[in-house]
């Protein structure tokens, strides 16, 4: 938070209190110094003598009352401090001029007065500070005189430094929003024909993807106040106070308009009314209809943009995305290896780099990296560096923190017995072996024994080297086939197969479900899609399980296994095939691997052009009847 934009520090906002104070103060002491008039106390014993007071109210020192006939030019109210009887009386035979000594006087009065309120303005400011650095309900005191402004606490950003040139790899979104700063820049100008910007826009994208970072950059390319709240800050609250707040925010917005008003993780607010079984329904309710009641309630020709933000848009209530709501979404999509490099571009400027380094090379072992993880990456990469008291960040350190972040940590210290070891390389080379002879298979960058992470014993690192977004038939069939290979090669060179392909047998599986469920790739069930694909889409039932409703007959079921299980054989099939025919490949480069842990570069692309030679159709016919024979 930069200085909040709200004029007057929230004790201020107590002044109307302290003036009133004032006022009743200065009235009080007005009305005792001059509507009053002080009689000494001789002279208020001559005038009850002539019958001229009407009335008297009397206390033990001080005597207050009205004269009949006030002097001329005097008040009719007076005031008089008594002296007690006995004294008075001898006074009065002697004739002198006499009165009571007033308790304090006037200025004592000021202080009597003063002092004590004073003292309650200086605790209640106390109070205001104090609760002021709380949030929300803890701020008992904020509650007093300003119930929802003080525990809205909105604050606005005026200067943020952000700007799209922060923001890499999303251009279409970038794009969609240069209008919008356009607007907020000059909003008179661009509703000259009478054409509105939409109210709301909504980012929606994976976490990760720069929504709030895109959000702030809008504000700071347009140089327009970013008011922010983030929706999971309503959970919390007692019924009241988050409609307190949406209000809050608006009404500040509105003040410093053009603005942009933004709601960060709407769907925590947003969510379907009454989707949700759990507590706290009635406050998130109000909230969202209050936001609804601002949203309809102000004209964006004002110069009032309201960003929203979620990674779950399908959970949002029908009514916040409605034509006048957020009838715009901007989408921000994992970003492509071109997306990459850009982002990492610009997080690279903030480390010392070397010279050396490539961005678009970092970008090719990335796949699915949000510009969050590659910020991390980058982090993580100067870290390695820092240790290993380098002077700058080197390639080295990016793929050592790539694998870190892809595969857990390494483990070297988990020991393992000499068969278990010899088995997970047997199994490894036999993953890589097949994808090393299948064409068009991701290139495999490195084969390790060393365990990491939880439950993977040792790892085949395939890195695409590029991005996919469609797949064939036969890549599909290659995948699955390079999956098994490990437990191909275990049945070919060991006595026996072991528990260590069970992740590659699931994954195999749901492959194989999707080729015949969804993308109607088996011959005999023909193009239709049994199954849904499994999206967030899914309502909460799906979230907790549930299996989807089956459509389909049992026939049908029958048939749906039948290919699955035709697939996966045939994918093992193949697998053995590609091993059997490079049998003692299998076994040298295993054993390799067993000596040296990890393979990678040099001896990987060796191995690999062995693997890739065309195999004599002899020896794959021989290895098979020897491994048959065994
Ligand atoms: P989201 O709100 O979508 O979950 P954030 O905006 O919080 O993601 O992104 C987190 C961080 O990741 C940002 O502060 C930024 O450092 C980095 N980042 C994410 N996307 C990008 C991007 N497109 N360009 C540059 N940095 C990015
Ligand atoms: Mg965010
Ligand atoms: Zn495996």
């Amino acid at each position: 938070m930069e200085e909040p934009v709200s004029k007057d520090p929230r004790w201020m906002r107590g002044w109307p209190i302290v003036a009133a104070l004032a006022l009743v103060l200065a009235l009080q002491l007005f009305g005792q110094v001059f509507s009053v008039t002080e009689l000494p106390y001789s002279e208020f014993l001559q005038e009850v003598a002539r019958h001229n007071v009407a009335e008297v109210v009397v206390s033990p020192d001080r005597i207050e009352g009205h004269l009949a006939q006030p002097p001329a030019g005097g008040h009719d109210r007076f005031v008089t401090y008594r002296v007690d009887a006995p004294l008075a009386q001898q006074l009065q035979a002697g004739d002198v001029h006499f009165t009571g000594a007033a308790q304090g006087g006037w200025l004592s009065a000021l202080f009597s007065w003063v002092m004590p309120a004073l003292v309650f303005v200086g605790v209640w400011l106390l109070v205001m500070r104090a609760s002021g650095r709380k949030d929300g309900l803890g701020g008992f005191g904020g509650g007093l005189l300003s119930i929802g402004r003080s525990r809205a606490k909105v604050f606005g950003e005026t200067d943020i430094k952000v700007n799209f040139d922060d923001v890499a790899g999303v251009d279409e979104a970038k794009a969609e929003l240069q209008e919008v700063v356009d607007f907020l820049k000059a909003p008179q100008a661009h509703s000259r024909l009478g054409a509105r910007m939409p109210k709301g826009i909504l980012l929606v994208g994976p976490p990760g993807t720069g929504k709030t970072l895109l959000a702030r950059a809008v504000a700071g390319q347009a140089g327009v106040p970013f008011f922010s709240i983030n929706g999971s800050e309503f959970v919390e609250m007692f019924v009241g106070v988050g409609a307190a707040r949406v209000r809050d925010l608006f009404e500040q917005a509105r003040g410093h308009a053009p603005a942009i008003v933004f709601i960060d993780e709407i769907d925590a607010l947003g969510r379907a009314r009454g989707a949700s079984a759990l507590g706290g329904q009635d406050e998130k309710e109000q909230t969202l209809n209050q936001l609804l009641a601002e949203m309809d309630g102000f004209d964006s020709r004002l110069g009032v943009v309201v960003l929203a933000a979620t990674n779950r848009p399908e959970i949002l209530d029908a009514a916040l995305l409605r034509a006048g709501r957020f009838d715009r979404q901007v989408v921000l999509d994992r970003p492509d290896r071109r997306g990459r490099v850009e982002i990492l571009q610009v997080h690279l400027q903030r480390v010392h780099g070397s010279p050396q380094l490539d961005a678009d090379a970092i970008a090719a072992l990335t796949p699915g990296f949000t510009g969050a993880d590659l910020a991390n990456l980058v982090n993580e990469a100067a870290l390695a560096a820092t240790r290993r008291n380098a002077d700058d960040v080197a390639m080295q350190d990016f793929t050592t923190s790539v694998e870190r972040v892809v595969a857990g940590l390494e483990k070297r210290n988990r020991i393992m017995n000499a068969q278990e070891r010899r088995a997970i390389a047997v199994h490894e080379m036999g993953h890589a072996l097949v994808a090393m002879a299948l064409p068009g298979t991701d290139k495999v960058h490195k084969v390790s024994i060393i365990p990491r992470g939880i439950g993977a014993l040792g790892f085949t690192m395939q890195r695409p080297t590029e991005d996919r977004f469609l797949l064939t038939r036969s890549e599909l069939e290659d995948r699955m086939a390079v999956l098994l290979g490990g437990r191909a090669a275990e049945s070919i060179l060991l006595a026996e197969v072991s528990t260590g392909a069970e992740d590659d047998l699931a994954r195999a599986t749901d492959l194989a479900r999707a080729m015949v469920m969804r993308f109607g790739m088996d011959d005999k069930l023909g193009n239709v899609t049994y199954e849904r694909a499994p999206s967030p889409l899914l309502p909460v039932s799906a979230e907790l399980g549930v299996p989807q409703v089956r459509q389909y007959s049992d026939q049908t079921g029958r048939d749906i296994d039948i290919g699955i299980r035709r697939l996966a054989d045939a994918a093992f099939q193949r697998a053995s095939d590609i091993l059997l025919g490079r049998k003692a490949l299998l076994r040298q480069s295993s054993d390799l691997l067993l000596t040296r842990e990890s393979l990678e570069g040099d001896e990987l692309a060796a191995i690999a052009r062995a693997a890739c030679a065309p195999q004599p159709a002899a020896t794959v016919a021989a290895e098979a009847a020897a491994t048959l024979g065994r």
